[in-house]
């Protein structure tokens, strides 16, 4: 398949960060100064993902306002759908932008009303996803979490867990995942990105329907087939994961070897500015390193249909539509 083909297909992004994917255009427009791309997306020279999540202090700079929060979300779901995207999944963390002049509410709603604007302009549906982070505390996040629960099925699709996972291990916070499973939220959890298995099989035990990443796994057979057996959605990000070094260039990407086992992955962008790609740059950048063929692109969208956090309507459309 060449980029024409790809950009037919019709597609899906479940791990996108709102604050990593805005554009350099609504940046300069929204903080009235202009930026090189240097500062705001990383190469693959980016030594870490310490280095990396640097890159996200002006995008969260604009996201101060409903009214800007709103139209970053926006132009997220135009972005996606210019390249083809039907169903995205835009995760955010709503205590990074909440102030005293804006409530954990209030940055919920303007998220879940871009979302709405997005899909009734363009030709794709979405959902958001609400991102507790590694280094808050734990119940600000669970306060976070029953705010979220209001608008489950209503906009907000699921929970998160994003951050500094080195430093953070899984154990932390069972007590945070046990109270989304109380809740009744269906939740990802980023684990084995730049931290070790031991976050992914944590995960999985707490219940996560889906793991962010999941490359730490790749060489631990028992944790593969568990991956399989329990059909966890596996959301894998190539650009982004070269990037930080969570896999080294000279490494071969595991997403096919996962896919050839069965395991639900899926291709995402992670973040569209940041890494500065589009679900379409992903596929084309695993194709020209021969890490990837055409059964493998169609498998992952079959996958992440699967694995989605959609109604069963959207799924039906979107398996409808492949
Ligand atoms: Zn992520």
């Amino acid at each position: 398949m060449n980029r024409e083909d790809i950009i037919k297909l019709p597609k899906l992004d479940l791990h996108c960060h709102l604050d990593g994917s805005l554009s350099k255009v609504f940046l300069e427009k929204t903080l009235g100064r202009n930026f090189t791309m240097e500062e705001l997306s990383v190469s693959m020279d980016c030594n870490s993902l310490v280095e990396y999540l640097k890159k996200f202090d002006i995008p969260l700079e604009a996201m101060n306002t409903q009214e800007n929060i709103k139209a970053a979300t926006v132009e997220v779901m135009k972005s996606a759908s210019d390249e083809g995207v039907k169903y995205i999944e835009i995760r955010f963390a709503p205590l990074l932008s909440a102030s005293n002049s804006m409530s954990t509410k209030a940055v919920i709603e303007a998220v879940i009303a871009g979302i709405q604007e997005g899909s009734e302009l363009f030709n794709i549906h979405g959902n958001a996803i609400c991102c507790a982070m590694t280094h808050q505390p734990i119940e600000d996040s669970k306060s976070m979490f029953k705010i979220a629960r209001e608008y489950y099925g209503s906009g907000v699709a699921g929970l998160d867990l994003a951050g500094d996972e080195a430093n953070h291990p899984i154990g932390e916070f069972k007590e945070l995942f046990e109270f989304a499973r109380d809740l009744g939220m269906n939740f990802t959890i980023h684990a084995g990105e730049a931290g070790p298995k031991s976050n992914i099989k944590g995960a999985i035990d707490y219940g996560a329907k889906r793991i962010g990443h999941g490359i730490a796994m790749r060489n631990d057979e028992e944790l593969l087939k568990l991956a399989k057996d329990k059909g966890i959605g596996i959301e894998m990000c190539p650009i982004s994961n070269y990037q930080t070094k969570a896999v080294l260039k000279e490494q071969t990407y595991p997403y096919a070897d996962y896919i050839r086992r069965g395991i639900l992955a899926t291709i995402n962008t992670d973040n569209r500015l940041v890494s500065n790609t589009s679900i379409t740059n992903e596929i084309l950048f695993l194709q020209k390193k021969s890490m990837i063929d055409d059964r493998d692109i169609l498998q992952g969208i079959k996958n992440a249909i699967e694995v989605s956090f959609a109604s069963d309507d959207i799924k039906n459309m979107l398996w409808k539509e492949l």
